[in-house]
């Protein structure tokens, strides 16, 4: 549906340390393929998200730095906007360039004195609606001579109840995992300040009473099941199934929203962060409406319409926050909805319904992204940084790699030997190579002819079929929030490209065009020319910088994102052409040169921080104990493995060796243009005949050698059992001469 407004709601990043590629993968680059996919389509989208930043991580980060957490938190707001940015996020500009009416953007931060007012307000209408409970908690507290305070978990360290580890955690236990209460703790101290003496005091403070939502949030559940993924299915089911208790909103920090109450009891207590970040996403869609548009503009991405029209609301986030924002979040924005009619605790919650703040559409979950095995971390300094990363490469090449490795379904891993083959054999062999050979061929028209002066689309109907069927695929997959395969499928376009213009050969045909042959091979090339344009308005959501340096290519003007979605599949656009020379889209990537560079990185910082924990694929050497091999087997280094570069070719020719008996000479279609030749000594176990059209596998870095007068460029692989049987190792399907095998 085109016109439709559309919420894209991004959790909000904790602004304590800079983004990692775990964050990247699992909460900032869906929502941003989502929104320009939106947005291809028509749709009015409305991004809002921000830095997080309060909370106890925070405080406890400026003390050890001795800085205020304010410091903190606008150092981290920054490098994180801007790696956001880098990142080609579309954060800004923060009004849609169609037009206002079609929405666009705020990334805002929950120190905002606006973001503070408008939870204030929250809390006094959910508290008047009586949605809040007063309990007395008990909690450790630091007497000091100038007053003393109150500490939250994370300031007291003891020694674990359950299993006697020292450096427990207030309410956690690190080594065992168990959790109890605070006041279980043995030798509890307060973490900053050692020396001084605690004790367990008394503490009042408000609760949300998310049990009056049990019934309604069954019900909204229950509607979902058809909507949400596994895991939020999973997720939401175990919380509701536990049945839920009133939880704090409330607690004894500075740092953070205070409460808009008076009376000293409650002074020096503020919101829970958990409670105010979430309602960020209504400040932020408030806020973006009041300085970027109409004051109520905002209703139309959030309230149900007089007519009954609902926007869409999509929340992109991990799967550790799932229940935050099936469970909790709906239960407010209910009890917002319930206190703006003035109604309290004695009506029963009930779902939305015209005029009201809408629930959420889909939460579509990712799992995580490891590095190489082991979790991303900010507070174990295990990762991969977003920052340092855009530093030093093409951010499409980060997109692409997060995306067709995206954490969908299960937990997926980042490793730099992966990273690497994915872009040089998927990303530049297949993608950027087909592009380019378009364009430059396209450029070697005979005659200084057009490449458009030979588009016969009556000639390319197959072809048309099969880009509309790839078109309908992608589109589907992204609808449903599933970027690893609509990527795959835009890249099978770049596959079927090169399979055409293999079979078409126009190359052959540069110096001796008059023929129908020859008209018929540039028809496909041109066609090419339209391939490649639907492959920058297909990758744009995925790939917008490289996305767009095609679109410049190809002789087309304008921001491809702001084409049409449908545009990829219109056959009547003009043809147009870049008489500039074409530049590679991208550039190979040396996987030594960046296992030299990273490495070097993780392990200073591993030992520097003392926290070893996961050494990456191919870093640091660990000595181990040597395992038996069986007998005859050399273990080999995978690096010196990957380092062969195996890959398909078509025999097209077999002719023998004019200057040895038993080897024959085999021409291959390589993918490249003037395919290879390969001498092998089959002669005593194939006929030409026999090999002839069969697809094989040859090794295509290998050094190559004359043997007897002849230049052989590789090997192809074939199986031989010592007893005077050999057979070719071959494939079985189709598939594009010159594809790497691994
Ligand atoms: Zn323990």
């Amino acid at each position: 549906m085109s016109g439709e407004h559309v919420l894209v709601c991004v959790a909000w990043p904790y602004a304590n340390g800079p983004l990692h590629l775990g964050h990247v993968a699992g909460c900032y680059l869906p929502p941003d393929i989502q929104t320009r996919f939106e947005r291809a389509k028509g749709n009015k989208v409305l991004l809002v998200s921000g830095s997080d930043e309060h909370g106890t991580p925070i405080t406890v980060t400026a003390e050890t730095q001795g800085v205020s957490p304010q410091q903190v938190v606008d150092k981290y707001h920054e490098i994180n906007t801007k790696a956001l940015l880098d990142l080609g996020c579309v954060w800004e500009p923060n009004i849609d360039p169609r037009g206002v009416e079609f929405g666009g953007s705020l990334f805002n931060r929950t120190s905002d004195p606006e973001h503070h007012k408008i939870v204030s307000e929250n809390f006094l209408a959910l508290m008047d609606a009586g949605l809040f409970e007063k309990k007395i908690m008990q909690q450790y507290y630091e007497i000091r001579s100038d007053g003393g305070r109150f500490l939250p978990d994370r300031y007291v360290e003891g020694d674990c109840p359950n299993c006697g580890a020292s450096g427990a955690r207030g309410d956690q236990c690190d080594e065992c995992g168990v959790t109890y209460e605070a006041s279980e703790l043995l030798n509890p101290k307060s973490k900053m300040n050692p020396e001084a003496k605690i004790e367990v005091r008394d503490t009042e403070h408000f609760f949300y009473r998310l049990d009056l939502f049990q019934n309604v949030l069954e019900q909204h559940a229950a509607k979902q099941q058809s909507v949400w993924k596994a895991n939020v299915r999973a997720m939401t089911k175990q919380w509701l199934d536990m049945g839920l208790r009133p939880r704090a909103v409330t607690r004894d920090l500075d740092w953070g929203i205070q409460l808009p109450l008076e009376g000293d009891e409650w002074a020096g207590k503020c919101i829970y962060v958990w409670f105010e970040a979430v309602q960020g996403y209504l400040s932020c869609a408030k806020l973006w409406s009041k300085r970027h548009a109409n004051t109520t503009d905002w209703e139309k991405w959030w309230k149900i319409s007089k007519t009954g029209e609902k926007p869409r609301h999509l929340y992109f986030l991990g799967k550790d926050n799932i229940p935050f924002h099936t469970v909790i979040w709906p239960a407010i924005i209910m009890g917002l909805n319930h206190a703006e009619k003035g109604l309290d605790e004695k009506t029963p919650a009930m779902l939305p319904d015209i005029g009201d703040l809408h629930l959420e559409d889909n939460v579509p979950a990712m799992e995580y992204l490891m590095l190489a095995g082991g979790q991303f971390s900010k507070s174990r300094k295990h990762a991969v940084w977003l920052p340092s990363f855009l530093q030093k490469y093409d951010p499409d090449t980060l997109r692409y790699y997060l995306s067709i490795n995206m954490p969908e379904n299960h937990d997926t891993d980042f490793n730099w030997p992966d990273f690497v083959e994915k872009i040089n054999s998927e990303l530049i062999a297949a993608y950027g190579n087909f592009v380019h050979r378009v364009l430059t061929l396209g450029a070697r028209m005979p005659d200084n002819k057009s490449l458009s002066s030979y588009e016969n689309l009556d000639l390319c109907k197959d072809a048309m079929k099969k880009l509309e069927e790839i078109h309908h695929n992608i589109t589907s997959s992204l609808e449903r929030h599933r970027y690893k395969e609509a990527l795959r499928h835009a890249m099978s376009a770049a596959q079927y490209g090169n399979q055409l213009l293999q079979a078409a050969t126009p190359w052959k045909y540069l110096k001796d065009s008059d023929s129908t042959e020859a008209a018929q091979s540039f028809a496909r090339l041109s066609f090419g020319w339209r391939i490649s344009r639907f492959l920058a308005i297909t990758t744009q959501p995925f790939l917008p910088f490289s996305a767009e340096r095609l679109w410049v290519s190809l002789g087309e003007s304008g921001d491809v994102a702001m084409v049409d979605w449908y545009s990829a599949i219109d056959w009547n656009v003009e043809f147009k052409w870049n008489s500039k020379p074409a530049e590679p889209l991208f550039e190979r990537l040396d996987l030594e040169a960046i296992l030299e560079d990273e490495m070097g990185l993780v392990d200073s910082k591993a030992e520097s921080e003392n926290t070893v924990g996961h050494s990456v694929k191919g870093g640091k050497k660990k000595k181990k104990e040597e395992k038996k091999m069986p007998e005859g087997t050399t273990y080999l280094d995978f690096e010196t493995f990957m380092e062969v570069d195996l890959r398909v070719g078509k025999i097209t020719s077999v002719t023998d060796h004019e200057n040895a008996d038993k080897l024959f000479v085999v021409s291959i279609d390589d993918g490249s243009e003037n395919g290879r030749v390969i001498c092998a000594g089959l002669k005593e176990y194939y006929s030409a005949e026999d090999m002839v059209g069969k697809s094989v596998v040859f090794v295509a870095n290998l050094k190559p050698r004359k043997l007897r007068g002849v230049m052989s460029e590789g090997m192809m692989l074939a199986a031989d059992d010592g007893n005077g049987s050999v057979r070719l190792i071959t494939l079985d399907g189709d598939i594009t001469p010159g594809s790497q095998v691994r």
